[in-house]
Order: structure tokens, then C-alpha cells, then sequence
């Protein structure tokens, strides 16, 4: 396993050799010397080294934990890659000519070598303290942050003051000396997980969206690679932030930073997994290096102002911004259904010129990420991003949307080595797999359904649960992790591991996810089926539903865990209620049908008006003879509270006179236009009903039904708010030039077939309740409270409250959720009180339709 990874004097050796061969593209130098006096490398590569200095770069650092041996690795196959491509890669050389590259392939080399020859876990230097004892992390040794301990032989001694290794010093001159670098990579294992910098505030900050693009891009082209998936992690509250570390002393600098954890153990098998792991992380890189001229700290393209949403329907949104801008700038707009998403050319959304954007064709109830930088043709150089807008389109018009959480007290995880399985619920993260001391472990998610519609009809959902560490994954592509549906009949008790095993499990839902696909910091999804749904639509009786998540049961020889943890939300291991076991669903509801008969008949022709008797087609002149029905819809619910979600006309006729082709169009008029002759030729249609029928389709079915389409309900709609009556008129039309004598008789009103208006409808709130008021903030307990009142409505479902460092939220997802429920007020728990930023809070019905946002600013 061991034999195929290189020694520090091996790349030191090849690095100087690939230096001969390529002088001006590599070069090698010592920028300083351990404890063991190692030189500590550093390459630059460069399409010119002599001018690679004043070059916006991209700054690499590997393996400054002795274990993590795979950035060494990483960094010494990429520059062989460079070496050997740079003639025929035209990415490449485009990076090159506008990007510098400098790797520092090993930041720790004492510490590597010991973790070589002698102790393969060995994780920090070789300093030798005072006490006696070895090492010290270098990278908590850095200063921000930094912790002062006298526990030596702690695996993260920082050491007894910032910078007091030569190696941490190293990196710090190097970087104090070098502006140009705008972006910063530190390679270590494991976890299959990105980790931008944080400023130790629980607050995103104007470049959070960069360095998440940034990570998602590498991501991106991880997964193209091997289809492993990459999480990306900012550590958010009430995590324990990093002390100390190097990405953090970057960012201080102004260096988008980030640490990228590779693979899912220190010193894996070289052949199976370590040489995939390297080879996704090449094109990984170049996708990094190519935004090196963007972070630049002299990049005269500022980011895009006051980007928001101007409006959202259900399958539209509409955004705007600001931007001094002339005619060598446009903008490029990326869109993603997901959270810290790329930015790459297959998800380019738009391209334009102008200061706002119309996407169309969206789904109804998706949350949509939208991305946007500024791009100048004449200097070739693009923005950072703006701060990410969030939006989710509004449901569809006869659907509901919910968000249901997880049930604390029924949500847990039952191990099968663990005797008291019951106290892990509504506390302990979810554990699923197996790992050596817990044995077999399942977790058990229950959500309540109370406030289900039992005429509920779900026609989307998905489960989401919030991957809170994969460190424990141990295995590659070993395993995967299902959900299923209890059946709650036999189901026994969940706190218990033997019943737990022995459930009866309704269905699966969506797909499994493999142990690659499992990340942290990005919520994972099970979406169900349509078949999953009506099976999830039939648990609605029970109140609730009980999932089992499982994974592997059973470990490879010699390996240890196989395990992943989820968040639960509540206890104190959790990172709070946001990121409780979520379900989300869409449903409609079963419809009442309401048959109405016309309140008039009248047959109208050249000749005269005859009411209660309905006939038509061709008189003997050869004039048109036309039918007209009214109805009234008076007897329907009131319109605010109602969704007509269907209707068609039914038709019977009785007689048929006719021999030639006439076919009979339904149209739907105002109800005025059709007193006598001369209002019926002048009359206005709103809209054709279904489609026209012929003689001889009449002849083979006596009964015709004409269906409204979707503007026609939506017409009908608007005629249900004043409650005015409708009316139809049926007209008859032929190919022939002259025809007499040709009519229909139709069934009339005190007939069985008599016409009809079968209309469907739910009951549904047509607009939201009204906004809260006095929202006031004030501090208490050092923390930020808001309090407000709500409004008094029946229909009031509780509020939303949303938080957004950077403008005010339009929608009630563009911003971290502070808050939703019926209190009439908040804590921002973690927020920092030195930041400048906007509070808002919507009001929200049972659909829901959410209210207008009513904001306020907090100013430090
Ligand atoms: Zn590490």
C-alpha cells in the first residue's frame, strides 16, 4: 500500500527535474527549513517564471498534517500533469497565460517522513517541546485565532505562540511577500468535503457565495471524474470554529480560501482509491486556478449591486440589479435547484446586457439559486459573485405546499450494542451504518401529519435530511443508505433495536445514496416517486409517518466504521433547528363537484328568439341558428376562499337534421352579447370551450362533454369573484357555401340530459393574511431579539423570518431562515452584532401564500 507513494526526496528530486527540462514553466525553491533543516519546497509554474510574480495565482498547500499524505501526492502528479500537457491542453495554457500556480506540495516534511518511516498516524512537526514531548499542529499554529495551551502532547498543540515553527513562518513570508496570490487551496485528509474560511462570525460575509462557488466548481469536476460528491462546509453555528489554522491566516490576508479534505482515510490504498482521488482532483485544480484572475486584489470589476428578485409567480421569476455599466460589460446569470451549486457553462442562464432577467418555464414550489457576476470583453476579465439570491416560485393554483420537521421526541437512532437506545431520541445526531462499538445502528424519523387534509392528494415530496459529518465513512464505495416507510401496523417499538430490525417497511423511497455521494453541509434528498406518493398519501390517516433510514450491516474485514451522521436539530449536538429532518410536500385536495343547470335557454334566429327550447345549425334560408345557455354562479363559495381547479360542458342532443358537415363550436361569451340577433353576431368570445364536434361524431354520441383549458378556468375564475352569471353559446359553422334546413335539437333544462356546467373546486385562500406590525429590535442577553405582532386572522398560519446580511430579502428564502411559527417573537442566536444587516418578517396562511415583508435594519 505504502510502497507506491513517494518519499519527500523522491518529489524533491522530480520537482528538479522537471525544472531542467522545463525551465521556464517550473521552477523550484527552498522558501525555508524545518527543525530537521528539510528544505521546504516550493513550485512555481508559469507560462513565464520570470514574470510569474506579478501574475494573479493560485497558492497550494499539502500535506502541513504529517498523515494526510495525499496533498503531497495531489501536487506532485499535477505538475507532472502541467509538464506533460502543456503543448497540447488548450485549457491549460489558457489558464496559464493569465494565471500563476505555486505549490507548496508539503508544508510539513519532518512530520511526513516520521509518519513514513516510523508512525503512520503521526499528525503534527518534529519540534521537541520543552517537556520532552514532540510536535506541534502546525496548523493551529497560525495567528488568527489562535489558542494558547500548554497540553503538549495534544495532536493539536498549537505550539506556544503564532508562528513560532519554521514552517508555519515559511508559508507566512512567502504569502506576505507574494500579493498576487488571490486564491488559496490546503490539501488534506479526509472527508470528502470542502471547507471555505469563516471570520469567525456566524455571519455570511460578501464573499461567501465566491469561495462556495469556488468549491462547488471543483466539486463539479470531481464528480464528472468518478461521480463522487464533495459537501462544502463553512462551519456554521454552534460548531466549533477552527483555531489557528493557515486558511483562516489567508482569508485575513484577502485570499479566497479554502480546505479541501480528500478521500475517506489518511493512507488509503494507493491503487484503488488514492490514484482515482488524484486524478479528479487535476481538472478539480484547473477549475480553481482559472478563477485566480477574478480574486485578484486589483481585478478593476466590481461585483453586481442590489441583485434581487422583482417578482416570482409560479413558474417565473423576475430579476433586476444595478451596474454602472457600458458597452464592453454584460452579465452572466447562473441558476441551480440546489444550494451551493456551480457556476459553470451548463447551467449559464443568461447571458445579457441589460440590468434584469425574465426566467421562465420554472417549476412551481422549487427553491431556485441564482448566481451573477460581471463580465468585461474588452479587458477579458470577470467579477466576483454577488451575494447568492434565493427565491422559491409559488405553488401552482390548486396545489398546497408544507414543511413538515422531524417529531424530537420519535426521531432518534437504536444501535444494536447499545442497551438504552431510548435515550438517544430527540437528542443524538442520527447514526446510520456500522461501526465497531455501536454495532448496527438505524435511525428512526417520525413527522406529525395531524395538520394533514385527510382529502389530501400529494403529488410531490421529498425527505431531506442534513449530512452533519461523513468523516466516519471510512470505506470507498462501500454501502449505501436508504429510506423507507414504516408500516406503522406492525411496527412495534422504534426505540427498540430488535423491532427496529424487524419492521415491515411499506416502500423505499427515491434513490439510495452511495457511500461517494454522502457529503456534509449540503442537504441530502430522497425524493418519492408518484407511486411513493399515493403511498404516502394513504399514511395521511395514521397522522403521522415513520421512516427507517439504514445504511451497511456489515463491516469489511480489518476496517472499523462505516458509519454517517445526520443532524437531528434539537439537543446539543445538533446545529440547531434549522437543520431538523425535513419533509417536504406538494398536494392538492379532492375536489367538490358541483353540477349547475342553466338558468335560460334560448335558441336564437334570424327570425326570432325562442326561449326554453335549444336547436341549431342552418335555417332554410341559410342563416346561422344559434343555442345559448346561462348559468349562474351564485351558488358557488365565496371567491377568496375558493380555486375552481376544473370544467366542462356537457351536451345531449336529441334529434339530429342533418346531412352535410357542420361542425358546432362552444364558445364562452359575456353573458349581454347574446339578447337578440344582432348582439349574438356581435359578440365578444372569450375564449373557443374544448373542441368543436361534428354532425356525425354527434350522431355516434348522443352526449358531448366541451372542457375548459387553462385560460378558460382561469376566465372562469375572475367570473366566480363578482359571482356573475356565465353564458355559452353554441354556433354552428360549415366548409359549404349555402346550407338550409340543417339543425341539432338538444336536450333541454327539464330534461335528465339537460345541458350542464360541471365545475370542480377546492376550498383554497386566494391571498395572504395581512402583515405583522411594530416589529421592533432590541438587544437582550447580548443577542439580537425582534418581537412584532401578529395579525388577528382565522387564517393566520405564523411567520417566516428571515435574515440577510446584504439587502433586504424580497422572498422568504433569500436569507438564513431565523424563524418560523406562531410566537410574535426571535432570537438570532449566533448573529453577530457588528455586522450591519436586514431583518424581515412575512406572515404566512396554510397554501401559503406569504404577505408582503415587513423589514427592519439592524446598524451596529
Ligand atoms: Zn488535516
Amino acid at each position: 500500500m505504502k510502497q507506491l507513494y513517494r518519499s519527500y526526496e523522491e518529489s524533491t528530486t522530480l520537482f528538479k527535474n522537471f525544472e531542467k527540462v522545463y525551465p521556464s514553466l517550473i521552477k523550484v525553491e527552498s522558501i525555508g527549513q524545518t527543525w530537521e533543516k528539510r528544505d521546504i519546497n516550493l513550485i512555481t509554474i508559469s507560462k513565464d517564471i520570470e514574470t510569474a510574480d506579478f501574475v494573479p495565482a493560485l497558492f497550494f498547500t499539502g500535506t502541513i498534517h504529517a498523515r494526510e499524505w495525499i496533498g503531497h501526492e495531489v501536487a506532485i502528479d499535477f505538475v507532472k500533469y502541467v509538464v506533460e500537457n502543456i503543448e497540447i491542453d488548450p485549457v491549460l495554457q489558457n489558464i496559464l497565460n493569465k494565471a500563476t500556480i505555486y505549490l507548496v506540495p508539503c508544508a510539513n516534511p519532518d512530520g511526513f517522513e516520521y509518519s513514513r518511516k516510523h508512525f503512520s498516524f503521526w499528525r503534527k512537526n518534529r519540534r521537541q517541546n520543552a517537556d520532552g514531548s514532540y510536535g506541534v499542529d502546525l496548523n493551529r499554529n497560525f495567528p488568527i485565532g489562535f489558542i494558547k495551551s500548554t497540553n503538549t502532547t495534544s495532536n493539536i498543540y498549537g505550539g506556544p505562540e503564532p508562528f513560532s515553527e519554521p514552517e508555519t513562518r515559511a508559508l507566512k513570508e512567502f504569502v506576505e511577500s507574494h500579493p498576487n496570490i488571490a486564491i488559496a487551496l490546503d490539501y488534506h485528509s479526509q472527508g470528502n468535503v470542502f471547507f471555505p474560511a469563516h471570520d469567525f462570525r456566524h455571519e455570511d460575509t460578501v464573499d461567501t457565495t465566491d469561495m462556495n462557488i469556488l468549491c462547488a466548481n471543483m466539486a463539479e469536476e470531481i464528480r464528472k471524474v468518478s461521480g463522487r460528491e464533495y459537501g462544502i462546509h463553512q462551519g456554521k453555528p454552534p460548531a466549533k470554529l477552527i483555531s489557528g489554522s493557515g486558511r483562516e491566516f489567508y482569508y485575513s490576508k484577502g485570499i479566497i480560501s479554502t480546505v479541501v479534505e480528500v478521500g475517506t482515510r489518511n493512507i488509503s490504498d494507493y491503487m484503488e482509491d488514492m490514484a482515482e482521488n488524484i486524478r479528479e482532483h487535476i481538472p478539480a485544480l484547473l477549475a480553481a486556478a482559472q478563477e485566480a484572475p477574478y480574486y485578484d486584489k486589483n481585478n478593476p470589476l466590481k461585483r453586481v449591486d442590489n441583485f434581487n428578485v422583482a417578482r416570482v409567480g409560479s413558474n417565473h421569476v423576475r430579476l433586476k440589479w444595478d451596474y454602472e455599466s457600458n458597452e464592453h460589460i454584460h452579465f452572466e446569470i447562473y441558476r441551480s435547484k440546489k444550494n451551493k451549486s456551480y457556476c459553470r457553462p451548463f447551467n449559464l442562464v443568461a447571458r445579457t446586457q441589460a440590468l434584469e432577467f425574465v426566467d421562465d418555464n420554472l417549476q412551481s414550489s422549487t427553491d431556485y439559486f441564482y448566481n451573477i457576476r460581471a463580465v468585461d470583453m474588452n479587458i477579458l476579465q470577470k467579477s466576483p459573485y454577488t451575494p447568492q439570491v434565493r427565491v422559491r416560485t409559488l405553488v401552482e393554483y390548486d396545489d398546497f405546499s408544507r414543511l413538515y420537521y422531524a417529531n424530537a421526541s420519535q426521531t432518534g437512532y437504536v444501535a444494536s450494542n447499545i442497551n438504552n437506545n431510548a435515550k438517544h431520541f430527540g437528542i443524538n445526531s442520527l447514526f446510520v451504518g456500522i461501526d465497531e462499538n455501536k454495532g448496527i445502528s438505524y435511525s428512526m424519523v417520525t413527522v406529525d401529519l395531524k395538520t394533514m387534509p385527510e382529502n389530501a392528494i400529494i403529488k410531490s415530496a421529498r425527505l431531506l435530511l442534513y449530512p452533519i459529518n461523513r468523516v466516519s465513512t471510512t470505506i470507498e464505495k462501500y454501502g449505501e443508505w436508504n429510506v423507507g416507510i414504516v408500516n406503522q401496523e406492525t411496527m412495534g417499538d422504534i426505540t427498540n433495536f430488535d423491532d427496529v430490525d424487524e419492521m415491515d417497511i411499506t416502500t423505499y423511497i427515491g434513490r439510495p445514496t452511495a457511500s461517494h455521494q454522502l457529503t456534509q453541509g449540503i442537504w441530502r434528498e430522497w425524493r418519492l416517486s408518484r407511486n411513493e406518493c399515493e403511498i404516502l398519501s394513504n399514511e395521511i390517516k395514521n397522522e403521522k409517518l415513520v421512516f427507517r433510514v439504514e445504511g451497511p450491516k456489515k463491516l469489511k474485514t480489518g476496517r472499523k466504521s462505516q458509519m454517517m451522521q445526520w443532524d437531528i436539530g434539537y439537543g446539543r449536538f445538533g446545529f440547531g433547528l434549522t437543520y431538523r429532518p425535513m419533509l417536504e410536500l406538494t398536494y392538492t385536495l379532492e375536489p367538490t363537484i358541483a353540477t349547475l343547470y342553466p338558468k335560460k335557454l334560448n335558441t336564437i334566429s334570424n327570425k326570432e328568439v325562442k326561449e326554453d327550447e335549444v336547436y341549431s345549425g342552418y335555417d332554410e334560408n341559410g342563416s346561422k341558428i344559434y343555442s345559448t345557455f346561462e348559468f349562474d354562479l351564485s351558488s358557488l363559495p365565496p371567491y377568496d376562499y375558493t380555486m375552481i381547479t376544473r370544467a366542462y360542458f356537457e351536451l345531449n342532443s336529441t334529434k339530429i337534421y342533418i346531412k352535410d358537415d357542420i361542425r358546432f363550436h362552444l364558445e364562452f361569451v359575456d353573458q349581454d352579447v347574446i339578447k337578440d340577433y344582432n348582439g349574438i353576431s356581435n359578440r365578444e368570445v372569450i375564449q373557443n370551450i374544448g373542441y368543436d364536434v361534428s354532425a356525425n361524431e354527434l350522431k355516434n354520441n348522443q352526449k358531448q362533454y366541451f372542457m375548459f383549458d387553462s385560460f378558460a378556468e382561469i376566465e372562469l375564475n375572475k367570473k366566480l369573484q363578482d359571482k356573475s352569471s356565465i353564458a355559452f353559446v353554441l354556433k354552428p359553422t360549415s366548409a359549404k357555401k349555402v346550407i338550409k334546413n340543417s339543425v341539432v335539437n338538444w336536450a333541454t333544462q327539464d330534461d335528465e340530459l339537460s345541458p350542464k356546467l360541471i365545475i370542480e373546486y377546492i376550498p383554497k385562500r386566494r391571498n395572504p393574511v395581512n402583515t405583522i406590525e411594530n416589529l421592533k429590535l432590541l438587544k437582550e442577553d447580548g443577542k439580537i431579539k425582534l418581537t412584532w405582532d401578529n395579525p388577528k386572522d382565522k387564517d393566520f398560519g405564523g411567520v417566516k423570518v428571515i435574515k440577510n446580511a446584504f439587502r433586504e430579502p424580497f422572498s422568504n428564502n433569500d436569507g438564513q431562515k431565523l424563524y418560523a411559527g406562531r410566537d410574535n417573537y426571535t432570537y438570532d442566536d449566533f448573529g453577530a452584532l457588528d455586522i450591519e444587516k436586514y431583518y424581515a418578517v412575512f406572515t404566512y396562511d396554510e397554501v401559503p401564500n406569504y404577505s408582503e415583508p415587513v423589514i427592519i435594519k439592524y446598524t451596529p
